[in-house]
């Protein structure tokens, strides 16, 4: 078992090394600034034991996609562990807002007014500001969290305007049945009109495409950590 487990630590390593030199790469090809590329380590369906060893390795900054689960495993890492930035990158329901501003420091998945309005009311009840991103339906999918493409613009300059909450950045998840290449370049237009510095764009599968386009943090889960179940 333990003999298992070193090789599991073994791998996730040797993994992080290799995709490390693969952004440099990249960066440098795209004349990106490294420093202006955050890696950001997708940690959801997995244990707090399998996360461990990258805190061990000094990474930081962490995604997950739900509430619940993040609430078994992070406020105990995180008072392990000095500094960590936690995001949600999964939709959040109106009905774990509170459990949601108390444990996560950055919220990628703003869409709607109403989530707006309920997360403005918890900081001001806990007297704590988080980080926002906006997340772009980029592909309008039915089925898919996001503001959609034609509603974006509207939405973006109300956040901006008539609440106080710190919109640092956009997100997207392109279809996966299309070229990342037009929803990431739209995304990157659409920071730029609004000066919004932030993006979260790339995957395991398009985190190339991304840097390129102008990513400023990917997100990656099974590149480092494998394949989910
Ligand atoms: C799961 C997930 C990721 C990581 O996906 P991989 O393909 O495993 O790298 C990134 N972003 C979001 C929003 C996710 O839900």
């Amino acid at each position: 078992m333990i003999e298992e487990f070193k090789k599991y630590n073994r791998k996730i390593l040797l993994n992080l090394k290799n995709l490390q030199t693969d952004i440099a790469k990249i960066s440098k090809i795209n004349n990106r600034n490294l420093n202006q590329i955050k890696l950001m380590l997708v940690t959801k369906t997995l244990s707090k034991e399998k996360i461990i060893i990258t805190l061990n390795s000094g990474y930081k900054l962490f995604g997950e996609n739900r509430v619940q689960e993040s609430k078994k495993k992070w406020p105990e890492l995180k008072k392990k562990y000095n500094n960590i930035e936690l995001h949600l990158i999964g939709a959040l329901q109106r009905n774990k807002v509170k459990e949601a501003v108390a444990l996560f420091d950055v919220i990628e998945t703003l869409d709607r007014f109403s989530l707006v309005e309920s997360l403005s009311q918890e900081e001001k009840r806990l007297n704590k500001k988080l980080e926002y991103f906006i997340q772009i339906n980029t592909g309008n999918e039915r089925q898919k969290a996001g503001v959609f493409a034609n509603e974006s613009k509207e939405f973006i300059e109300e956040c901006l305007k008539k609440y106080d909450l710190n919109v640092s950045g956009l997100m997207c998840i392109p279809p996966q049945s299309e070229k990342p290449e037009e929803h990431f370049e739209y995304l990157q237009n659409l920071a730029r009109i609004f000066h919004i510095k932030k993006l979260s764009m790339g995957m395991s599968n398009d985190y190339e495409t991304a840097i390129k386009c102008g990513s400023t943090q990917i997100r990656i889960g099974s590149k480092i950590f494998g394949a989910r179940d």
